[in-house]
């Protein structure tokens, strides 16, 4: 179905209140409307609203039993959608909320459905950007908000990731500017034995471990293979993938850019248009193709920020193409690898 897509500028200091209680009656009115959290643009709707669920699913082309994360204003609206809360998860959301952690709790029966798809948990994250915060605050509900873009295609970090990829299918897109993190929450499920990261995101496992020391990592998080089934529905699709072709190079830094050279002449002799995924300290050193370089190897945060813009500048430039470095596992490294891994589709040669 066709609609009209307003978009809006939304200044995210200091949110204009018109605009976001006009985006918040329209999603009470079980509409869609995307906008800015500090991880990455967000698609809403009523989270307590099967029909406007729905709604999120077919613009994204989201498959049915990919389960969405439902976004409050504050804890204590947690209560209602569960159906307890551990003294862990009370630990935990003191300490990282708001901010990139989705926890898994046990759902209530308030919860439609469609939002755990047919799971007997719920996803739930309360988000820091002045945007989101006071657009969920206003709608009086929580919002189910995936990332807003086409599924498999790199997620959103700027309002014209969003316009690419859902004009004319949604109400209303705020443009908030750019996203903080850059990646996608963290994903932690509370409800087994062990708490283990589903997903790794802007909290790290590092900063989990100070909380709960006892936190895991999913195991295809780690596995160098695509093989190992991950437990989360979402994790086990092809994800954040450019049009082009692409390959990810992991070990020390001079054997990358040697090997990512070399690979480059290749693709270049056979009339192919490459794109490379470079880092300040690394970006000079590349003989040809197209170089961008996705910020400082001493500041990964900013590398994670760069990361799908960089994808999306180069689909742009119309590569056929992509080889990446990569990063270290560590901190918001795993995240970045995670991102980089699934764009690939698992291509990522160790040099
Ligand atoms: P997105 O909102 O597109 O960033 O994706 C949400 C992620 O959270 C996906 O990887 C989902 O599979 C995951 N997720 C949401 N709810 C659950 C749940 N109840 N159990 C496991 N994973 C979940
Ligand atoms: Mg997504």
């Amino acid at each position: 179905m066709k609609v009209e897509t307003k978009i809006s500028k939304v200044n995210p200091l200091n949110p204009e209140r018109d605009i976001l209680m006009e985006a918040a009656k329209l999603i009470r009115e079980g509409h869609l409307v995307a906008f800015p959290t500090e991880t990455v643009y967000g698609l809403g709707a009523n989270g307590l609203d099967e029909a406007a669920a729905a709604k999120i699913f077919e613009a994204k082309g989201r498959p049915q039993d990919n389960p969405l994360i439902l976004h409050v204003s504050s804890i204590e609206e947690v209560e209602p959608l569960v159906e307890s809360i551990s003294h862990e998860s009370e630990k935990l959301m003191d300490r990282f909320w708001p901010g990139p952690l989705t926890i898994l709790f046990k759902r209530s029966s308030l919860i439609p459905d469609i939002i755990t798809a047919g799971l007997d948990t719920v996803a739930i994250r309360m988000p820091s950007h002045p945007i989101a915060k006071e657009l969920i605050r206003l709608s009086g509900v929580p919002i189910a908000a995936p990332s807003a873009n086409t599924s498999g295609r790199p997620s959103p970090t700027l309002a014209s990731h969003v316009i690419e990829d859902l004009y004319g299918k949604i109400h209303m897109i705020i443009d908030g500017g750019s996203t903080g993190v850059g990646l996608e929450s963290t994903v932690l499920d509370l409800t087994g034995e062990v708490p283990i990261i589903l997903r790794p995101g802007g909290v790290t496992l590092e900063d989990l471990q100070e909380i709960i020391p006892n936190v895991e990592e999913d195991l295809s998080i780690i596995a160098d293979s695509e093989d190992i089934v991950p437990r989360s529905p979402g994790q086990k699709y092809r994800h954040y993938a450019p049009k082009a072709d692409m390959i990810v190079f992991s070990g020390q830094l001079p054997n990358m850019v040697r090997a990512i050279n070399a690979k480059a002449a290749e693709y270049i002799k056979d009339g192919k248009k490459v794109g490379i995924m470079a880092t300040d300290e690394t970006k000079d050193e590349y003989k040809a193709g197209i170089i961008i370089s996705m910020g400082s190897r001493k500041r990964k945060e900013t590398i994670a920020q760069n990361l799908f813009n960089t994808i999306r500048l180069l689909d742009g430039e119309g590569v056929d193409i992509i080889l990446s470095e990569g990063v270290e596992l560590s901190h918001i490294g795993t995240a970045i690898m995670n991102r980089l891994k699934k764009a690939s589709g698992g291509k990522i040669i160790k040099v």
